[in-house]
């Protein structure tokens, strides 16, 4: 295969980097720094040999390319796509089973566009990325991951393990695009070593080829790749994709493009395509990369279309997938109304329901708590009962009187007052409240307990107007019993009623 440029504004330069001996930090700050002493350049395509690690950091590094150049490109395979043999040559660099070639193209009259096609669909339940390094997949749910295609695959660690996974890879998003990645090789401790990496927290789904998906997406995208109306195109399709379709068809979902125009390429070792300003090495995908010398010229053919009915993979997996992702998606939903119900229930046996307070068990659970410390930590409690509420209920209804208890709710939880300190409030009874003041001295809960009955009093109610509260405040002390704070707090707050109510009496 060989490409003439005709134009003569067209330019192109090849560079090859050894990347045994250059760090990829060096490497990528050269690419970069190409792009910026030559404007023209309007796409950079790479050329990989097989690379000994992930490739994350590479792809960070050409992050700084002017945000309209294409990246695109693919790590070069053997003919034995489990070998991790591969090779490159240029007359840059000559013959290198460990090098990258990079060629820049640009110039006015050239125009470039490139895209990716997938086609591989999620299936069933979603597994949280627990433990990964780099390329390393360690644990999914927190339990080694090799467990996960044993357990729902039915894959044995044995020489078959990478050709049996490569038509599961693992799914996920990831700077905005679909990322697939295949395991190629398990270790004893159940860790997997992936295509490229994975980052910890990733939710992942095994996915599945589903060939109607793929003839869909190809569909679609032929058109986009015939409206630019290429000259030329380079496929880079990945190795798993050429086992997953049948010796008879190895290339039928490219024919498409390549009846388009003159195309050349190669079955890759991954995939590599800037989308959305940040490039990814992919894998399981197919990258074209479209390129024109000049404007386009009249309208766009339109692509022919692989034959649906050709396909020699049967319906019945496609039938049984959309199947398992469907109960998978039913019991998601299921487990998610089953969790928020779990969480109200949880929520019901301590909360008060006309308050959104504790209730008078969980109040008096934390009392009891902080007894058992009540040798290094002080608290204090306020008890509060509202003035002459049987009044608000008798004359404005018991509307008007549930308004006048939520309000002064609303002041103990401490948004009106403003005070900051740690403090649970509970309702005790109808118009009753008790506050527990963790690591709080007697005075400054006195001067709390003032400011919720200055406050209340100052609350406007549309017909009660305003209502007074009285309040009684003690310190736990040494030897207390929960009947014994309550007992004195009580007192304290009957006392307030006594000396004519709207007041605070300390014991
Ligand atoms: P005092 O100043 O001595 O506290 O007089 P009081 O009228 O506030 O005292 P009492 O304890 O006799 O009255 C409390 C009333 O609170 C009686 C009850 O009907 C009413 N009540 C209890 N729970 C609720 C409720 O949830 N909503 C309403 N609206 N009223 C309630
Ligand atoms: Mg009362
Ligand atoms: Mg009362």
């Amino acid at each position: 295969m060989c490409t003439v440029f005709e134009l003569p504004a067209t330019k192109l330069r090849v560079y090859q980097y050894d990347l045994s001996n250059e760090k990829t930090e060096k490497i990528t700050a050269a690419i970069v720094e190409e792009t910026k002493k030559h404007p023209w350049v309007k796409a950079v395509e790479m050329f990989f040999t097989i690379p000994e690690g992930s490739t994350t950091r590479f792809c960070d590094g050409l992050k700084d390319i002017a945000p309209e150049v294409q990246i695109f490109g693919g790590v070069a395979c053997s003919d034995d796509i489990t070998s991790g043999v591969s090779c490159v040559f240029s007359k840059e660099g000559g013959f290198s089973g460990t090098s990258i070639i990079v060629v820049f193209y640009g110039g006015e009259d050239l125009h470039v566009d490139s895209i990716n096609v997938t086609g591989w669909k999620p299936l069933g339940r979603k597994f949280h990325v627990t433990k990964s390094s780099g390329s390393i997949l360690q644990e999914l749910d927190g339990i080694p991951a090799y467990d996960v295609y044993q357990k729902y695959l039915n894959i044995r660690n044995d020489e078959n393990f990478f050709y049996n996974t490569l038509e599961f890879p693992l799914f996920y998003e990831h700077n905005d695009t679909t990322i697939l990645r295949t395991p190629v090789a398990s270790s004893a401790d159940g860790s997997l070593t992936m295509t490229s990496d994975i980052d910890t927290g990733s939710i992942v789904r095994i996915s599945y080829g589903d060939p109607k998906t793929i003839v869909e997406s190809i569909r679609n995208d032929s058109r986009k790749i015939a409206a630019f109306q290429p000259d030329l195109l380079h496929i880079f399709s990945c190795a798993a994709r050429r086992t997953f379709w049948t010796d008879k068809e190895p290339t039928y979902e490219i024919q498409p493009f390549k009846e388009m125009a003159p195309s050349c390429g190669f079955f890759s070792h991954g995939e590599f395509l800037r989308t959305c300003g940040r490039l990814n090495q992919h894998n399981v995908t197919l990258v074209i990369a479209a390129m024109r010398e000049g404007e386009k010229k009249g309208a766009a053919a339109v692509p022919a279309q692989p034959e649906e009915a050709a396909l020699s993979k049967v319906p019945l997996v496609s039938r049984l997938a959309t199947f398992i992702s469907m109960t998978s998606l039913e019991l998601e939903e299921t487990n998610r109304r089953l969790e928020d119900a779990n969480h109200r229930l949880k929520t019901a046996a301590v909360i008060d329901g006309l308050t959104g307070l504790y209730n008078r068990k969980e109040i008096q659970s934390q009392i009891e708590q902080a007894l058992l410390s009540v040798e290094r930590e002080k608290f204090s409690l306020v008890m509060l009962d509202i003035d002459n509420f049987k009044q608000v209920n008798d004359t404005y209804g018991h509307q008007e009187g549930d308004a006048v208890i939520i309000a002064l709710a609303g002041i103990l939880r401490g948004r009106q007052a403003g005070y900051m300190q740690n403090i649970s409030s509970g309702r005790w009874g109808g118009e009753e409240f008790m506050m527990l003041l963790q690591n709080t001295d007697l005075s400054s809960a006195a001067y709390i307990a003032e400011l919720i009955r200055q406050c209340f009093a100052n609350t406007d109610f549309p017909a009660a107007r305003a209502q007074t509260v009285s309040l009684g405040v003690t310190q736990a002390k040494e030897g207390d019993t929960l009947d014994k704070v309550c007992t004195r707090v009580d007192t304290a707050l009957y006392k307030a009623k006594k000396e004519g109510k709207n007041r605070v009496v300390v014991v």
